[in-house]
């Protein structure tokens, strides 16, 4: 039996809320020094318009805490200020008003350091991830019970200080063990589960594993918050998100788009104009599905069944809109004429 996503407790971070029957959040990190606010600011800026509802940054050093102010202030969404090491960073964040600390209370100096976290968080209303990852292990601790006994120590002390505005996460690069480490986790506590996989590596790597991971335990029903990690841009991480959350079924800010893997027979430059459209359809999602075919040989009817279609024709683009012909295009006018159809959706 587990605390299923709708069975869990609900925890405000800013004007979101996550768990009980709320949809599952996206988040992603930056990956900018903090204390370098334009361009922290733009990385968060963008990310939340790719569909971040949270955003996370490192604070490293005094210089990342001291600019948490103003990230605060300039940002488009709530804030997450991921500390290790240092407790009194953590204090300042809280100062600073973010949303959310997220904390792997095993690197702080003692329990004493983490509970005044605790209750430098219940008096300001800011939420906290306890973030387990099995790469930072204290020595001693090794198998499942260990690490799930020691998530129960740190959660018994925000219980004990009638602290609640908790989020859980067990996180390891081997993708079954996660996910053995999060059913566990599921099963013994009613808290909001942060799920990803950890370390995941580069994009096509991460694909795999994030795909992997966040199907199986939203198949159980477990997971409120979800990021997929990458070595790379941070810039795909909501996109691959919600294309995951989409293949499960689940309603996203997300443009269905199809392409083909073009082959010999393709007849167009298909990567050029897909890679074009994929900038407008990720900044700007709507709930269509746009078909991008390098041939008439699938192409016809994937364009037909689309809401807008393009298949490649004798260095020629087809359009059709919801089933009707619209026209053969070159490549100079089959942009501008995808804008104009797509501008038409809300
Ligand atoms: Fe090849 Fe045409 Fe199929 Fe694309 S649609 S994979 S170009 S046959």
């Amino acid at each position: 039996m587990y605390y299923t996503r709708d069975k869990t407790q609900k925890v405000k971070i800013g004007n979101i809320v996550i768990g009980g029957n709320n949809n599952i959040i996206i988040q992603s990190m930056t990956n900018t020094k903090t204390s370098d606010i334009d361009k922290t600011i733009k990385q968060i800026n963008t990310l939340y318009k790719l569909g971040c509802s949270l955003v996370r940054v490192a604070v490293l050093d005094i210089q990342d805490a001291k600019v948490l102010v103003k990230i605060v202030k300039l940002s488009k969404c709530p804030i997450i200020a991921d500390i290790h090491f240092n407790a009194n960073f953590a204090l300042q964040a809280i100062k600073a008003k973010v949303a959310k600390i997220r904390i792997n209370p095993g690197n702080l100096n003692n329990l004493k350091e983490f509970e005044q976290i605790i209750i430098a968080a219940k008096k300001n209303n800011v939420a906290i991830r306890i973030g387990i990852n099995t790469g930072s292990l204290p020595k001693n601790i090794k198998t499942n019970t260990q690490i799930i006994n020691l998530m129960k120590k740190y959660v018994s002390l925000c219980e004990k200080n009638k602290f609640y505005s908790i989020i859980l996460s067990i996180k390891s690069s081997d993708v079954n063990k996660t996910i053995t480490l999060n059913k566990i986790l599921a099963a013994n506590f009613k808290y909001p589960i942060h799920i990803g996989a950890t370390e995941a590596g580069e994009i096509k790597t991460s694909c795999v594993r994030s795909t992997l991971l966040i199907s199986k335990l939203l198949s159980l029903k477990i997971g409120n918050t979800i990021r997929v990690s990458i070595s790379g841009d941070p810039y795909d991480e909501p996109i691959i998100a919600k294309t995951i959350l989409q293949e499960n079924g689940y309603d996203v800010d997300l443009t269905h788009l199809i392409s083909c893997p073009t082959c010999g027979r393709c007849q167009i430059d298909l990567m050029k104009l897909l890679n074009e459209i994929k900038l407008i359809t990720d900044l700007k999602p709507k709930n269509i599905t746009v078909a991008i075919m390098g041939c008439l040989v699938n192409g016809i009817n994937e364009a037909k069944n689309a809401n807008i279609g393009i298949y490649g024709l004798k260095n020629k683009y087809v359009i059709y809109s919801n089933s009707k012909k619209i026209g053969i295009f070159n490549y100079n006018k089959v942009l501008k004429k995808f804008k104009s159809l797509y501008a038409k959706y809300k």
